[in-house]
C-alpha cells in the first residue's frame, strides 16, 4: 500500500514522457484558447455595449433636435396665422396643435428616459420655457381671434419672440448637453477599448510567458535525462564500463537508461570475456605472455627481471601419462607458483606469475632486483619441486630456469628482457644446469670465440680433435655393445676442451661441421681396426642439425668408409629429436639415404625435445637415448620408476632398443635391468676415455677374435 503510494506519488511528480509532453502542449493549447475567447467576448461585449449606447444617445439628440424643428414649425404656423383670413386660419390651427403637441410628446418622451441629473434639470428648463411660450401663443390667438391682428403681432414680435427664442435657448442648451454627453460616451468607449487592448496585451504576455516556461520545463524533462545519457555513452565508448545513468523519473527515457544501462554491463561482461580469452591462460587461469607483456609496456621496466621457470619433462609427460595428466601438472603447478608468489608477495609486492607456453611459467619484478629473485628462485626450488600427485601418477618435479635483467641495456624492452631470459632458460637446458643468468656475450668474449672457431680448422688437420669414447653395454648380458664418440679439442694453450665450450659455438656459427667430419673420419677408421681385428662393435657419433641438412653427407660417409674399408652398418649417427623437428623436410630424406647406406641412427637425449610421437613413428630410428634427467635417481621415487618403465616401454613399441644414458649408480642399473632397458651407458661402466685407452679397454673387455687375427 505504502508502495502504490509511492509510486504514485512519483507517478504524479514525474509522469511518462508522452504524458508530461500532453500536458504540456495541452496546456498551451488552453492558455491561448481561454485567451482568444476571452478577447472575442471582451470586443464583442465592448461593441455591444457600445453600439447600445450610442444608440440611446443619437435617439435623445435626434429627439432634442426634433424639439427644434417642433418650436419652429410652430413660429412658422404662428406666422401664418397672423397674415391669414379667419377662412383660412381655422385650417391653420389644426397644424399648430400638432406642431406643439409634438413638442409637448418629445419633452414627455424624454423625461421618461433615464437620463443624468443636468440632462433633466435641461429638460425642465425646456419644459418651462415651453409652457412659458404656450401661455404667451394663448395670448397672441386670443388676440387673433378678438380682431386685434395689430396687437396680436405686436405680441408675436415682442413677447412672443423672447417666449420662442427661450424656449430654443432651452432646447439648444438640451441638445449641447447631449452632444457633450455623446462625446463623453464616445471616449469613455475609447478608454475601455484601450484597457481591454492592454488587458489583452498583458494576457497574451502572460501566455507567452507561461508557454515559454511550459517549453523550457517540458524540453529540460526531456533534454536532461538525454544528456545524461549521452555522457553516459561518451564514457561507454570510453571503455568506462561502470557507468550507469541514473533512474529517476520511470518514463520512457528511463527505458532508455535501463538499455544503457545494462549495455554497459552486456559490454562490460564481453569485454571481460575477450580479456580472458586474449590475456588469460585457459589452463592455469593466469595471465598470458600477452598480458605480461601489457602489463610490463605500461610501467617501468628499467629495474625488471624475469625468471623464466621450465617445468622439465612436461613433455615426456604429456607423450607418455597422457595430456590430461600434463595439464593437471601445470594446473597444481600453477597453484603452486601462485602459493609460494602469495606468501612471498609481503616483500615482493611488484611480482607477476605468467604462463608462457608448454611447460614454462614467468616471473616479472619490476623493482625488487636480482637478489630478491635468487631468493625466490630457491624457495621455489625449496618448496614447489616435491612430487606432484597427477591422474593416479606420481611425478617428480624438476624447475629449470633462465632469469634475465635490463643491467647493461637500458631502454631494453619488455620482449628483449623476454627474449634474454628464453636464451638464458636455453643456455641452462644446454649445460644441464639447474639455473642460467643471461650472460650478454661481451665482444671480448665474443672475439675470442671466433679466434676459436676460426682455429677450428687447423685444429681438425693438426689432430687436435681427439675422438673419446665412452663404453655402452648390454644390460641383458653385460656384453660390450660399443662406443660414443665424444669430441676433446686439445688445445696446445688451454689443455683439454669439453664439448660444451665449443660445440655450441660451432653449430651457431656453422662450423661444426669441422668436427662431424673429424669424428666421423675417426670412426670410421678405428670401426675399420676393429673389423680387422674381428670385433664386432658399433661407434656412436653425435650430428647436428646443420650436418643433416647437407645432403654432402653422405656421399661423404660412403668415400671416407671406402677410404678406410670401414663397416658402414656399425656406424651410429646420433641426432636429437630438435634436430629432425626443427627441419623435417629436408632432414627425413637425408635420414633415409644414411639408412640407405646401412648407417644406423640413434634418437639422443630422448624425452627433452618437443616432438610428438606419432612423428617418431616416422623416424627410421633403431635406438632410443633416454635423456639422463630420467635415469638419475630414477630408483628413489615411484613416479620417476614409473615414468621410466612408459619410456622403456614405448622405445620397445616403437620397435628401439633402449639405451639409458648417465648411468652412475648400480641401483639405478638394477632398476633399468627390471624395467627391460636395453643398453647402458655412463660413469658406472666407464668414464669418456681416450683413444689409447679405449683401445685398451676394448681389449680387455673383448679379445680379438681368434679367427680374424690371422686374416
Ligand atoms: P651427449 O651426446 O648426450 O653425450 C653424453 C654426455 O654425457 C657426454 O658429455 C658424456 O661425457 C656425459 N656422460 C656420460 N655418462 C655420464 C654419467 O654417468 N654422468 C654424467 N653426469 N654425464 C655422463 P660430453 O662428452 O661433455 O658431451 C656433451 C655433449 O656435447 C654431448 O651430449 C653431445 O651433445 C655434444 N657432443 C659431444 N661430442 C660431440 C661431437 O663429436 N659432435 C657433436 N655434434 N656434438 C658432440
Ligand atoms: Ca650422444
Ligand atoms: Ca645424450
Amino acid at each position: 500500500m505504502v508502495n502504490l503510494a509511492r509510486q504514485l506519488r512519483v507517478h504524479w511528480r514525474s509522469p511518462r514522457l508522452w504524458m508530461r509532453l500532453a500536458i504540456g502542449f495541452g496546456a498551451l493549447v488552453f492558455i491561448m484558447a481561454a485567451v482568444v475567447v476571452l478577447a472575442v467576448a471582451q470586443f464583442r461585449a465592448l461593441g455591444k455595449h457600445g453600439e447600445q449606447m450610442m444608440r440611446q444617445d443619437l435617439q435623445h439628440m435626434l429627439q432634442v433636435q426634433t424639439i427644434d424643428r417642433h418650436v419652429q414649425g410652430h413660429g412658422n404656423a404662428m406666422a401664418r396665422l397672423l397674415t391669414s383670413p379667419r377662412s383660412e386660419r381655422e385650417l391653420i390651427y389644426p397644424d399648430v396643435d400638432a406642431e406643439y403637441a409634438a413638442i409637448e410628446g418629445l419633452i414627455a418622451e424624454l423625461a421618461e428616459q433615464r437620463t443624468d441629473p443636468t440632462s433633466s434639470r435641461l429638460l425642465k428648463a425646456v419644459a418651462d420655457k415651453g409652457g412659458q411660450y404656450r401661455e404667451v401663443f394663448g395670448d397672441i390667438v386670443t388676440e387673433i381671434e378678438s380682431g386685434e391682428p395689430d396687437k396680436a403681432r405686436a405680441m408675436v414680435n415682442g413677447p412672443g419672440q423672447v417666449a420662442i427664442k427661450a424656449l430654443l435657448d432651452a432646447s439648444l442648451a438640451l441638445q449641447a448637453h447631449a452632444q457633450t454627453a455623446l462625446d463623453v460616451r464616445q471616449a469613455d468607449i475609447r478608454a475601455q477599448i484601450a484597457r481591454s487592448e492592454w488587458l489583452l496585451a498583458v494576457l497574451a504576455m502572460a501566455a507567452l510567458a507561461l508557454s515559454v516556461g511550459l517549453a523550457w520545463r517540458t524540453t529540460r524533462s526531456v533534454t536532461q535525462p538525454l544528456a545524461r545519457v549521452e555522457q553516459a555513452a561518451a564514457r561507454i565508448a570510453d571503455g568506462d564500463y561502470a557507468v550507469r545513468v541514473e533512474m529517476r523519473s520511470g518514463d520512457e527515457l528511463d527505458r532508455v537508461a535501463k538499455a544503457m544501462n545494462s549495455l554497459a554491463a552486456a559490454v562490460a561482461a564481453r569485454e571481460v570475456e575477450i580479456e580472458n580469452v586474449a590475456y588469460v591462460d585457459r589452463l592455469t587461469g593466469l595471465p598470458n605472455r600477452s598480458q605480461l607483456r601489457r602489463l610490463a609496456s605500461g610501467a617501468d621496466i628499467g629495474r625488471a627481471v624475469v625468471m623464466l621457470i621450465d617445468v622439465a619433462r612436461l613433455r615426456m609427460v604429456n607423450e607418455v601419462l597422457g595430456f590430461e595428466t600434463g595439464d593437471a601438472l601445470l594446473s597444481q603447478m600453477a597453484e603452486r607458483l601462485g602459493a609460494v608468489l602469495a606468501r612471498e608477495g609481503e616483500q615482493l609486492d611488484d611480482l607477476t606469475l605468467a604462463r608462457m607456453h608448454g611447460g614454462v611459467f614467468a616471473m616479472l619484478s619490476l623493482c625488487s632486483g636480482a637478489a630478491a629473485m635468487e631468493r625466490l628462485r630457491d624457495t621455489l626450488d625449496a618448496v614447489a619441486t616435491s612430487p606432484l600427485v597427477c591422474g593416479g601418477h606420481a611425478v617428480d618435479i624438476e624447475l629449470v630456469y633462465g632469469l634475465a635483467d635490463t643491467s647493461q641495456t637500458p631502454g631494453l624492452g619488455i620482449d628483449g628482457l623476454l627474449q634474454r631470459a628464453e636464451s638464458a632458460l636455453g643456455d641452462a637446458k644446454r649445460q644441464r644446469k639447474r639455473w642460467a643468468w643471461f650472460v650478454p656475450t661481451d665482444d671480448a668474449l665474443r672475439t675470442q670465440q671466433l679466434g676459436l672457431l676460426s682455429r677450428l680448422r687447423h685444429a681438425a688437420a693438426a689432430g687436435e680433435l681427439e675422438m673419446w669414447l665412452q663404453p655402452k653395454q648390454s644390460i641383458h648380458d653385460g656384453r660390450l655393445l660399443g662406443m660414443e664418440a665424444l669430441v676433446r679439442w686439445r688445445h696446445p694453450q688451454r689443455g683439454y676442451m669439453s664439448p660444451a665450450e665449443f660445440i655450441p659455438y660451432a653449430e651457431k656459427t656453422g662450423h661444426i661441421g669441422v668436427v662431424t667430419t673429424a669424428m666421423i673420419d675417426a670412426a670410421l677408421r678405428t670401426l675399420a681396426a676393429w673389423a680387422r681385428d674381428g670385433r664386432d662393435l658399433s661407434i656412436a657419433v653425435n650430428v647436428s642439425a646443420l650436418d643433416l641438412r647437407d645432403d654432402h653427407l653422405v656421399e661423404q660417409l660412403r668415400q671416407l668408409a671406402l677410404r678406410h674399408g670401414a663397416p658402414l652398418e656399425r656406424l651410429r649417427l646420433e641426432i636429437t629429436e630438435s634436430t629432425v623437428m626443427d627441419d623435417a623436410e629436408h632432414v627425413l630424406p637425408v635420414l633415409h639415404a644414411l639408412r640407405a647406406l646401412g648407417v644406423q641412427l640413434s634418437l639422443d637425449d630422448f624425452g627433452t625435445g618437443y616432438s610428438s610421437l606419432a612423428y617418431l613413428r616416422r623416424l627410421p630410428v633403431s635406438e632410443l637415448k633416454i635423456d639422463r634427467s630420467f635415469v638419475a635417481d630414477a630408483d628413489l621415487t615411484p613416479g620417476a620408476r614409473a615414468l621410466l618403465k612408459t619410456i622403456v616401454d614405448l622405445g620397445h613399441s616403437l620397435g628401439m632398443a633402449v639405451t639409458a644414458e648417465g648411468v652412475e649408480r648400480a641401483e639405478e642399473l638394477a632398476l633399468l635391468a627390471s624395467l627391460g632397458c636395453d643398453v647402458a651407458q655412463g660413469y658406472l661402466i666407464a668414464r669418456p676415455m681416450s683413444p689409447a685407452d679405449a683401445a685398451r679397454y676394448v681389449a680387455t673387455r673383448l679379445p680379438a677374435a681368434p679367427q680374424l687375427l690371422t686374416t
